[in-house]
């Protein structure tokens, strides 16, 4: 391949007129060329086999060069790891390829592009990927201009805020009674949700900015919850906080931040049960877990917003107009727990209440070891698979608590075990499913699904786990619109085992 340009044209700018249409005027060569997006197209090897000339013109070399070294020559380096492992599961998969990476242009700088590939098949021709690099840097400007605003805006803010309350502190230590001091505790009270306001605000803007940073050391966690607990309660003379707690633990983690995810549940419990006077704290260690779940008897929560509350200013219809908030803090809350290797899921009813949980792993480094590993038959903490001989079925049974690495060990599992026993029906079974992952599923619908297609999965019976949130995740877990095995869901085990039988 030379390194002059093959594609011809170079340079050229092509007309449309109006009332004719394309194809009188460009050849489908020069309307590659003419487009203003980088356009490609790679083997089913997932090597670049042709370059249009806004890529060699942004680049600043000629088509030859860059198909010969590669797009990952032009790659910012801390994109790299992560665009080369998805652009590996889409030539494994064969699903549409999208990824954000930073692109090195001819002069020097960095522009992020919004990467997106399919695979094109032909009859009687090789299979081939075509993409579009799509420059969105003047995007990530305004997104990150918003954030450093953000982050200026309440830091200003703050400022101003902790003298006000210095000054109230004075005036509180003079004024000993009266109706005076009764509006100094008002406003003391409303100037510490301000506080809080402004710094969920900081720290939405330092999560989005990668910079909350945790401090790692090791505490006694019952403290740390009666402490929570305590705080509190102060603010809330209308409801009783109950601990239901006899762990005697020291966790390692960060201490201030997790006060801050529990803070964040009880203050939510008490704000959301304007009508309850109770909100239950209950803890407990479970296979090398620890769970905390915080009970209220207040609005509920409708289930179609279960699964978007832990997403930046989510919040749910009933909610919105009747109480104050941003709808941060169960993303700060989130983010938080899935630092220290957590996850969290809800229970909630409409009008009776909810139950908020997170668990957190004593052990984040710890693998997850078999207690059986033979040909047709698996078994560990977490999940069991079985394929008896004379079945064209797989059985798998979930248990507990599942979290993102649980449930990527056992997916990836189910695969190898589909293929060493090759099965074309899946029997899932998540009766004893207790809580459950929720950024799990984004992984099972794009990765885990595909994969056990390609093993041969065709009719996938998911039995429910009574979770209304592991629930959500399972329905999420195969939206997948490209699927094509059968996946029915099922209340009853023996309603899932007879559609298997009849498929
Ligand atoms: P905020 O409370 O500031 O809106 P959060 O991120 O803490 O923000 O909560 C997001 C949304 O989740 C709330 O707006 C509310 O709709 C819902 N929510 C959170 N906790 C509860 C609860 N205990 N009961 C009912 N709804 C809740």
């Amino acid at each position: 391949m030379g390194n002059t340009n093959e594609a011809g044209d170079k340079g050229q700018r092509v007309k449309i007129s109006a009332g004719s249409t394309g194809d009188d005027h460009l050849s489908s060569l020069s309307l590659l060329n003419a487009m203003p997006q980088q356009v490609w197209t790679a083997g089913i090897d997932g090597y670049i086999n042709y370059v249009n000339e806004t890529i060699c013109r942004d680049f600043g070399y000629p088509k030859s060069v860059i198909i010969e070294n590669g797009w990952e020559t032009f790659v910012h380096a801390d994109d790299l790891s992560e665009s080369l492992n998805r652009w590996q599961e889409s030539l494994r998969t064969e699903k549409e390829y999208t990824q954000e990476f930073r692109l090195r242009f001819a002069d020097g700088a960095y522009y992020w592009h919004l990467a997106r590939a399919v695979l094109i098949k032909q009859v009687n021709k090789p299979s081939i990927w075509v993409g579009t690099n799509t420059n969105i840097q003047h995007h990530k400007d305004i997104e990150s201009r918003k954030d450093e605003f953000i982050s200026i805006a309440s830091h200003e803010l703050k400022t101003p805020l902790t003298s006000i309350k210095g000054y109230n502190q004075m005036l509180l230590r003079k004024v000993e009674e009266g109706a005076v001091r009764d509006f100094l505790l008002r406003s003391e009270g409303q100037l510490n949700r301000l506080e809080k306001l402004i710094r969920d605000l900081l720290d939405v803007s330092k999560i989005n900015a990668g910079k909350m940073l945790l401090n790692i050391e090791s505490f006694d966690f019952s403290r740390m919850l009666r402490e929570a607990i305590t705080a509190m309660q102060q603010l809330a003379p209308n409801h009783t906080i109950i601990l239901e707690d006899n762990l005697q633990l020291e966790f390692s983690g960060d201490l201030y931040r997790l006060e801050q995810v529990v803070q964040n549940f009880l203050s939510n419990a008490v704000k959301y049960s304007p009508n309850a006077d109770r909100v239950l704290v209950s803890t407990s260690l479970k296979d090398g877990n620890v769970i905390v779940s915080v009970t209220d008897f207040g609005i509920g929560i409708e289930k179609a917003h279960l699964g978007k509350l832990f997403e930046r200013y989510y919040r749910a219809d009933n909610s919105s107009a009747r109480f104050d908030g941003l709808g941060l803090g169960l993303f700060i809350s989130a983010e938080i727990i899935k630092r220290h290797g957590g996850s969290f899921w809800i229970e909630s009813e409409l009008g009776k209440g909810s139950v908020f949980s997170f668990k957190l792993p004593l052990d984040q480094g710890q693998p997850i070891l078999p207690e059986i590993k033979i040909k047709n038959r698996y078994k560990d903490q977490y999940l069991s698979i079985f394929c008896p001989e004379d079945e064209d079925i797989m059985y798998v049974e979930w248990v507990g608590h599942q979290d993102m690495r649980s449930v990527k060990h056992g997916g990836a599992l189910m695969v190898e075990y589909l293929k060493s026993n090759p099965r074309s029906k899946v029997f899932n079974d998540n009766r004893l499913v207790l809580g459950t992952w929720s950024e799990a599923s984004d992984w099972a619908a794009a990765v885990w699904l595909p994969l056990m297609e390609l093993a041969g999965l065709r009719y996938f019976a998911w039995i429910f786990s009574a979770s209304v949130f592991s629930q959500l995740s399972a329905q999420k877990s195969v939206d997948n619109d490209e699927k094509t095995a059968e996946i029915q869901f099922f209340h009853q085990a023996n309603e899932a085992i007879e559609w298997l039988k009849n498929c």
